[in-house]
């Protein structure tokens, strides 16, 4: 049997009434998501066109903290990010301070491919976006009632000082971003990560879900990553590209290298993190330093595993 694999996630930080609450449907969304991929690749499809069909169901899907159901910044709007990667060609694509595209990814993946730069942002990635004619959605449609809550509450806390804007104080939040790794069965890996970024944030901030090298990296030399959680430590860390440096270098499996960036060269790190990776072998990583990672995968025909703790 031919290998492919896909593998996603919806955040990996704390734990939450609402993780509890939404339990069964967020399990569906992953498998759902798993699903969307796995349709994809078995019909001997591409990594990326697979990552692209999961990271769009998670981004419909308003459990999840990317297109509907974004989070809200300080100014109380959606401002989107989403970046998608192709370990055959190295070819990338990444958009930020998305407003109104239904699908950030795959106005990304529409940079990569039809345009001769990788990142594009604010007004213009919109005027692109428009230019293309890719789905656009009214403001509303983003804003869910938990990310309004979910924003009322951080802006509420921030105006009592009850929480510093220090970074190791940001882990108490929630993060739901979503992204997808796999393989095909030509042996191409591709990752793909879109986000809402972080409620209450300040208008303008851009996290790491659309760095290229940060929140998402593939190369079929090594691996495909998509990461998660306080995204000013993954920029820092430039942990989906460091994971691959240490597979190249030390010739590490996956899931060692995930562990070996994650959990023991970066002890001192206070925020939350969570990738999810796949090399050209099959071999999956599923790492986090956090209480819950939502995530699902499906290697070949095999059944699908979604695991929330
Ligand atoms: N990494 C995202 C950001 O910092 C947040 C998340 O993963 O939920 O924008």
């Amino acid at each position: 049997m031919e290998k492919f694999v896909i593998v996603v996630y919806g955040g990996a930080g704390p734990d939450s009434n609402f993780i509890r609450e939404n339990e069964k449907k967020i399990l569906e969304g992953l498998e759902e998501a798993v699903q969307a991929g796995y349709k994809i690749l078995k019909d001997h499809g591409k990594a990326i066109d697979a990552v692209e069909a999961a990271v769009r169901s998670l981004e419909d899907n308003p459990l999840f903290n990317a297109g509907r159901g974004s989070a809200l910044t300080a100014r109380s709007e959606v401002e989107m990010c989403a970046s998608i990667m192709d370990g055959k060609t190295l070819n990338s694509g990444a958009a930020a301070i998305v407003r109104n595209v239904k699908n950030p990814v795959s106005l990304a993946k529409s940079i990569m491919n039809n345009t001769h730069y990788i990142f594009l942002g604010d007004g213009g990635a919109l005027e692109y976006a428009e230019k293309i004619n890719i789905e656009l959605k009214p403001v509303s449609y983003f804003i869910t009632n938990h990310r309004y809550d979910e924003f009322e509450k951080a802006r509420i806390e921030e105006s009592q000082h009850v929480r510093d804007v220090a970074l190791h104080e940001i882990s108490q939040k929630q993060h739901s971003t979503v992204g997808a790794v796999a393989l095909d069965m030509d042996g191409n890996v591709a990752a793909a990560t879109s986000s809402g970024g972080t409620p209450n944030a300040k208008p303008g901030r851009i996290g790491d879900s659309s760095m290229i090298g940060a929140g998402t990296y593939a190369d079929n030399r090594t691996c495909a990553v998509s990461g998660t959680g306080d995204g000013e430590y993954l920029i820092r860390q430039v942990i989906a590209h460091a994971i691959s440096e240490n597979i190249r270098y030390t010739k590490a499996g996956i899931a060692e290298a995930a562990q070996e960036v994650i959990k023991k060269q970066n002890t001192d790190i206070k925020g939350d993190i969570g990738v999810i990776g796949v090399d050209h072998k099959g071999e999956i990583a599923l790492e986090f330093n956090s209480e819950r990672m939502l995530r699902a995968w499906k290697k070949g025909h095999h059944q699908t595993v979604a695991k929330i703790y």
